[in-house]
């Protein structure tokens, strides 16, 4: 089932996510559900907050880029309670959207590797170092679940300069190719 996704704007979007444990009601489903909201928003990462829920669920594909990367091949997983102990690496600087802020991109300056712990959908935990594109999708992800956007590591100018569409989102007035759920 397609979900709507909350825009900027949407009060989950700012609160700290919580940990789940193993007898979340319908995760499998709710899992699903995050695939084929993601995949039909074109989008590469979708976190549980941005279709409403406050809780630690991230789900990334990186399939689509496989063209290019044959080593994104089938790459579909689900992150479960994720926590980022660590970035470090190279500071790298990319363009980055967000399904929850439609028609923004913004350069984003990242480190190039993380240490991270989670689970997968089976509650197996992983603890693990990961580099390159895949630390920076995980880390845009990861931070919804700790209140933030992506928008909040851009400098003060930039956000002066995107401010009009922020504000088209906060009247409810944002489009997109997929159905949103915008506070107004
Ligand atoms: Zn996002």
């Amino acid at each position: 089932m397609i979900l709507p996704i909350y825009t900027y704007g949407q009060p989950v979007l700012r609160k700290v996510a919580e940990d789940i444990t193993p007898d979340y009601p319908e995760l499998k489903k709710l899992i699903e559900n995050m695939f084929e909201t993601m995949v039909h928003a074109d989008g590469v990462g979708l976190a549980a907050p941005q279709i409403g829920l406050p809780i630690r669920v991230v789900t990334i594909t990186l399939d689509p880029l496989s063209d290019e990367f044959p080593e994104f091949k089938d790459f579909n997983r689900a992150y479960i309670n994720p926590h980022i102990l660590e970035v470090g690496g190279e500071e790298v600087a990319m363009e980055e959207g967000c399904l929850s802020l439609p028609g923004i991109h913004e350069t984003v300056k990242r480190g190039n590797r993380i240490h991270v712990k989670y689970m997968d959908e089976n509650f197996v935990e992983h603890d693990e170092v990961v580099e390159g594109y895949l630390a920076r999708v995980m880390q845009h992800e990861f931070d919804h679940l700790d209140g933030k956007m992506f928008i909040d590591h851009i400098s003060p100018l930039r956000k002066q300069m995107i401010k009009g569409k922020l504000n088209t989102m906060l009247k409810g007035k944002a489009r997109s190719s997929y159905k949103m759920k915008q506070i107004k």
